[in-house]
């Protein structure tokens, strides 16, 4: 049997009953967009983010664009403001910079974690800097402590990109509580993961909640009544509903995702391949287990033999891509040219302790198909 990258219908059978169940009754509700169940959600999901604040959006990317828009209308920022992001991230970190404006910058990141490089941070800043954007990658956040120290010392709002890390922890302190704001993505495939599209903004900043549910809503606040040029973005009352199920098993999730990844740091001792670096006093979420090998390729292969189905987050650096050929780079990238050496293992709740184990020994095989075993 094949071990497939990501098993969504297995992560999701775990609470199909439940799903279903959750399903008819928004059904039966008649009302679909912008109720009860979104309410509930946002009121749960502000509580476990620890911030009194989440306003749903139609997806991850809409979440970030909006929290950028929100500030362009409250006065703080203005078109062709600078913006710091991580050089390695999902696309959709710089898209959101430059749909709304704003001129991203794109910063280094440290070789251990692939998280912003707090020196390549503050090499970047300049007068025309408004913005920092870091991104918790792989479920891990980025050094927020001095990441918010830098902001302050420089007048920068700061934005979370969450959408890989719901509920990881830094000192003890969850992923989107750190920032003036934060964005999450509910993609299926997520930590947190709808049956379809979704997003959310949490923040502690009344106004700017208040501003991101209005420009989500044709700017409106008031039915008819429009203040602000808006979009559409919402969270839908399905997914919303979807997403209450879910969020009451995170923690597990994250738990048995910490259990496949002690699994593959404990058991992989090939010194081809590198393992992922994991930061002091953080709480994981394991989002991707991503390895590093000069033989990436081969790796890949060798493991597809073996029926392992891997992914590679992501194959090409982002000023590689032909719509941001010309963005601006903060300095010479050291370490965020490491697209042809990645490689993400399957990563998830439901893989079993046989797979996990298979994933190890033919790591371990490669390229020493004829050792020993635990040399
Ligand atoms: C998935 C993702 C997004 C975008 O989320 P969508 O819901 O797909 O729009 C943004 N940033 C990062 C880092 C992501 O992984």
């Amino acid at each position: 049997m094949d071990i497939p990258f990501l098993d969504l219908k297995a992560v999701n059978h775990e609470y199909a009953d439940e799903l279903k169940a959750a399903c008819a009754r928004v059904i039966d509700s008649g009302w679909y967009i912008g109720g009860a169940e979104l309410a509930r959600f946002e009121k749960a999901f502000a509580e476990y983010c620890g911030v009194p604040f989440a306003v749903g959006t139609g997806n991850g990317l809409d979440a970030l664009i909006l929290v950028l828009r929100a500030w362009k209308q409250q006065g703080k920022l203005k078109t062709g403001d600078e913006v710091l992001v991580p050089a390695n991230t999902f696309i959709a970190t710089v898209s959101a910079v430059t749909e709304t404006g704003l001129v991203p910058v794109l910063v280094d990141i440290d070789p251990a974690t692939h998280n912003l490089d707090c020196a390549a941070v503050e090499a970047a800043i300049t007068p025309r800097t408004r913005v920092l954007l870091p991104v918790h990658l792989y479920g891990q956040l980025a050094p927020m402590p001095q990441l918010m120290a830098l902001a302050e010392r420089h007048g920068l709002l700061v934005l979370e990109d969450c959408a890989q890390a719901h509920g990881a922890q830094l000192n003890g302190r969850k992923a989107g509580n750190w920032g003036h704001a934060a964005a999450f993505s509910f993609y299926p495939g997520k930590n947190l993961g709808a049956l379809g599209d979704g997003g959310a903004v949490v923040t502690s900043d009344e106004e700017l909640a208040r501003m991101v549910r209005a420009l989500g809503n044709y700017g409106s606040s008031v039915k008819y009544r429009h203040d602000y040029p808006g979009v559409n973005s919402r969270l839908d009352e399905i997914q919303a509903a979807m997403l209450s199920v879910k969020l009451a098993y995170l923690d597990a999730d994250a738990e048995s995702r910490r259990q496949v990844a002690e699994r593959y740091l404990r058991g992989v001792n090939n010194p081809l391949i590198t393992l992922p670096g994991v930061s002091e006093r953080n709480a994981h979420v394991w989002h991707l287990f991503v390895v590093e090998c000069v033989e990436r390729h081969a790796l890949q292969q060798h493991l597809a033999r073996r029926g392992i189905q891997t992914a590679i987050h992501y194959p090409l650096p982002i000023p590689d891509h032909a719509p941001y050929k010309t963005l601006k780079l903060s300095l010479p990238m050291e370490n965020a040219r490491l697209h042809e050496r990645i490689l993400s293992l399957p990563i998830y709740p439901t893989l079993t302790e046989g797979e996990q184990e298979r994933v190890v020994a033919a790591l371990n095989e490669f390229r020493r198909e004829n050792a020993s075993g635990h040399a």
